[in-house]
């Protein structure tokens, strides 16, 4: 998963510098590998990208050296590496000066047919430096556009939007135009707006807070929209949109920031996921016990839990922010060590209650679950209290987890996931868990109901049913 941002002007303002740079801090959540950046000012273009945070990559140099290019057309990328390695090569955007001009290009999302995608391209003579979807469309584009349609980039993306499924919210950029694109699912956010004489992009509305940007509207599923740095902007509805099944459920569940809107409707993930929680309370209630959220994914629908039955609230887990996603980290044993480190326990809770009941957002592996509940029980038995006293109550505010995802969120192969390959009792004996329970698929589409068409969401990873074809990858 990544966020693509960026914005093009009519003239260079220093402040433009800071607002991107804000984009990319609001949109670091979305990928904390690699950050990329291009720019042109219509002259001349430049670019950077590297391994690591915001902070990190776009260091004083590279922001005094894009100041100086007084850039009127930007595009950069967070990225969170699911196809390619995670060194610069592989990172976004990625570029290619033909005669005929100079381009750039970033994406969201991911190609379920990618090997089918590279082998083709490679025996069309065209020369990719990475496994990176990024670079696979790019090239795509271009070779469209130039083989088939003049030059012309709007075809080039229309082809691509023809031939190639996927999830892919994009942005392309030549010296002095922008294009913003979506796959015709629109399985992945993409907005668009304004900002003093820019516009602005960005795939999570939380990157238009800063500053009063104002968001005009997501770019449509199917369509490609075209900025100059003349100030012209035209919509093209390349390809008719696929009305069912389309957008990422997980964005909302668990990816997207709390403060970003959910898709088209103004109202917040953070609402969202507090709906869950409340949902999950009247299916499967747990009385009499005390409400603990797993930080920070399972915050905002343990609040809507312990509200709905009316149970205390507390915060056990202590997360140390610095320790990163476990579930990237190759190797189980490293995963395992790094749940130990992320979280610690507050003895004073364990020493007080005996009944808990853990609310997160949705489990995987099980392997952060089970580390979780061990810390419980063996903080309890330092404190004396007899293990048969102490009951772990697990919640889960998605359905059970049955496939892979092809489209962005990189879940691991089925036969990693504990649901695909266990019934609820063996995970919670796996688990070591009192009890292991998940909101049903039709309490998360009542939820869902409340914001969108719940037909209009891709539930893929918790059916196994997919709605493009795609080709089993191994992680
Ligand atoms: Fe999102 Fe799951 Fe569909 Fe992937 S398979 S796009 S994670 S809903």
């Amino acid at each position: 998963m990544c966020g693509i941002l960026g914005y093009c002007a009519q003239e260079w303002d220093p402040a433009l510098a800071k607002f991107f740079g804000l984009q990319g801090f609001n949109l670091q959540h979305r990928g904390q590998e690699n950050f990329g950046c291009t720019y042109s000012n219509g002259k001349i273009f430049n670019h950077f990208k590297d391994k690591g945070l915001v902070s990190q990559v776009f260091t004083r140099e590279r922001r005094d050296e894009f100041d100086r290019v007084e850039p009127l057309i930007a595009i950069g990328q967070t990225r969170y590496a699911t196809a390619g390695g995670t060194d610069a090569i592989s990172a976004q955007p990625h570029w290619m000066t033909l005669l005929d001009g100079f381009y750039s290009n970033a994406t969201n999302g991911d190609l379920p047919l990618l090997e089918k995608e590279i082998n083709e391209l490679r025996e069309s003579g065209t020369i990719l430096l990475s496994g990176n979807d990024g670079e696979v469309i790019l090239k795509k584009i271009l070779q469209a556009a130039r083989t088939r349609n003049g030059g012309d980039i709007v075809a080039g993306i229309k082809h691509l939007m023809e031939t190639t499924p996927g999830a892919y919210s994009g942005c392309l950029m030549s010296l002095d135009h922008l294009y913003l694109y979506r796959d015709p699912h629109g399985f992945r956010p993409l907005y668009y707006g304004r900002w003093r004489n820019a516009y602005v992009f960005a795939s999570e509305s939380c990157a238009f807070h800063e500053r009063d940007a104002e968001i005009e509207r997501e770019v449509y599923p199917g369509e490609v929209i075209v900025f100059d740095t003349k100030g012209h902007k035209s919509h093209h509805q390349v390809v008719e949109p696929k009305h069912s099944r389309q957008k990422c459920i997980f964005e909302p569940i668990y990816f997207a920031r709390p403060d970003s809107q959910v898709y088209e409707t103004p109202r917040e993930v953070g609402s969202f996921r507090y709906q869950l929680g409340k949902q999950l309370a009247r299916e499967k209630p747990v009385e009499d016990a005390i409400v603990i959220p797993v930080p920070d994914s399972g915050r905002f629908s343990a609040v809507g839990y312990a509200t709905e039955i009316g149970l205390p609230l507390r915060e056990l887990f202590v997360r140390n922010p610095y320790i990163p996603r476990t579930f990237q980290i190759a190797g189980q044993a490293n995963r395992e060590d790094l749940v130990r480190l992320k979280f610690t326990v507050m003895m004073s809770l364990i020493e007080r209650y005996r009944k808990f009941v853990i609310i997160d957002d949705s489990l995987v592996r099980s392997t952060t679950m089970r580390i979780l509940i061990a810390m419980i029980r063996e903080s309890a038995e330092k404190c004396g209290v007899p293990k048969s006293d102490v009951e772990v109550h697990i919640r889960l505010a998605s359905p059970p987890i049955k496939g892979c995802c092809y489209y962005g969120i990189d879940t691991p192969e089925s036969k990693e996931l504990a649901a695909a390959n266990m019934t609820i009792d063996e995970i919670a004996k796996e688990i070591n868990a009192t009890s292991v329970a998940y909101i049903s698929l039709e309490g998360l589409d009542e939820v869902a109901g409340k914001y969108d068409d719940p037909g209009n969401f891709c539930h893929a990873c918790f059916t196994a049913v997919y709605p493009t074809p795609y080709q089993v990858r191994t992680r």
